[in-house]
């Protein structure tokens, strides 16, 4: 990962950062589900030296509990960031985020293509706390440095976007909210860790909807947020407290899926790299967004700051939104559904994914075309990947 010659790579993070405990109950090489919401202390003074935070130790479910702190400890690692804490949902790692950090007449700046739950936050809610939401046009790097230059409490950046793929370059920004004094917030689960770490580019902050390439099996929900130790305390205190707290057996399946983090990213890299290509040379196909593209706007920052271009790629097709629907259904590796980062394809328009919380009109101030179809690519063969879309294109 980093040039840090004591530090394991990230597959072997991946197995076992936060998983060397040998007391696991009955000495379990795995690690097991507590469901129990609290824990019994025979001895008062230790049960109060753990609710002062004196002692290691857990009091309740609600505030922390053994399996979702395995779950932390291995992010945290493989993002190499001093402290983690989880949450019930990515958005909830969001929203809990920005309420722990703005407070009313506090300013934030952001980029238009954050995801659609997020970009909610900016416009709706926000605001009703005295909040001003500035929204720069996502790859004008100079205009949002102007913006962050006039004051704000929270630079927050959201990249690979989605849905197309825009790439920010990290380092640039996170110097410039620094010097401006914000706190600078990092949305990396398009990236992941083994692509991205934002934390050593300079962000305060990274966080990740779990839900998608940690799990990758598109089986449990969940939000993480590492980071600088006293902001993460912070944020870990309003959650607490708020409530919005990862659920053990989500934890465990989350853990499960992260042991092959690496494998599957290494596999979706290779496969979404062949496939943008193919796709890019296909007559029916209008345009490709893939930050691996020499031809993506964004290719020299992605180069720079991505160890591989991801999973997440998006096209147009010609024809229109009627080609969209009689080319989805003839997919036949693919879902057509709500959701990305999982070891199956899934496809599906920003009308009914990412953005379906925004207007049609929304959606066309940020420059998301209708006709435009998401491709998360899964961890089938590549040349299967491939054949079922030129066999579905052929179909159209
Ligand atoms: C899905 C997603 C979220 C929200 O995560 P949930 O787990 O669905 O709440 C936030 N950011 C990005 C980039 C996402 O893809």
């Amino acid at each position: 990962m980093m040039a840090d010659d004591t530090r394991p790579g990230a597959g072997t993070l991946a197995i076992w950062a936060g998983e060397d405990n040998k007391d696991f109950w009955g000495r379990a090489t795995q690690t097991p589900v507590v469901h129990s919401v609290s824990f019994g202390y025979g001895d008062v003074d230790e049960w109060l030296d753990v609710a002062l935070g004196n002692k290691l130790g857990h009091i309740y479910s609600r505030n922390t509990n053994p399996t979702v702190a395995v779950f932390e400890e291995k992010v945290r690692q493989l993002e190499g960031a001093a402290a983690a804490t989880s949450f019930a949902t990515g958005m909830a790692a969001i929203s809990n985020t920005l309420f722990t950090l703005l407070s009313p007449g506090d300013r934030v700046v952001s980029v238009k293509d954050t995801y659609g739950g997020t970009n909610r936050i900016f416009l709706e809610f926000l605001p009703r706390i005295q909040v001003e939401s500035v929204l720069c046009d996502t790859t004008d790097h100079a205009a949002i440095e102007a913006e962050i230059a006039k004051g704000c409490t929270v630079l927050y950046l959201e990249t690979p976007t989605n849905p197309t793929l825009k790439v920010i370059d990290i380092a640039r920004l996170a110097a410039a909210g620094r010097a401006a004094g914000a706190t600078v917030v990092v949305d990396n689960t398009f990236a992941t860790p083994i692509n991205t770490n934002p934390l050593a580019l300079g962000a305060d902050l990274v966080l990740h909807s779990a839900t998608k390439f940690l799990g990758g099996h598109a089986d449990a929900l969940g939000g993480v947020v590492c980071g600088v130790e006293s902001l993460v305390k912070r944020i870990y205190h309003y959650r607490e407290i708020n409530g919005a707290t990862l659920d053990p057996m989500a934890a465990y399946l989350l853990l499960r899926g992260m042991k092959t983090l690496h494998l599957r990213i290494r596999q979706q890299n290779e496969s979404a790299m062949q496939i943008s290509r193919f796709l890019r040379q296909h007559p029916q196909v209008e345009a490709v967004y893939y930050p691996g593209l020499e031809s993506h706007e964004n290719h020299e920052v992605a180069r720079r700051q991505m160890r591989g271009f991801g999973g997440m790629l998006s096209f147009t097709l010609r024809g229109g939104f009627d080609a969209v629907k009689a080319f989805l259904p003839r997919l036949h590796y693919a879902h057509a559904a709500a959701n990305l980062g999982a070891v199956e394809t899934v496809v599906g328009p920003p009308a009914t994914t990412s953005h379906v919380e925004c207007t049609l009109e929304e959606r066309a101030a940020m420059g998301i075309p209708e006709t435009l179809i998401r491709y998360s690519t899964g961890i089938e063969d590549t040349a299967d990947l491939i054949a079922d879309l030129e066999r579905a294109l052929a179909g159209v």
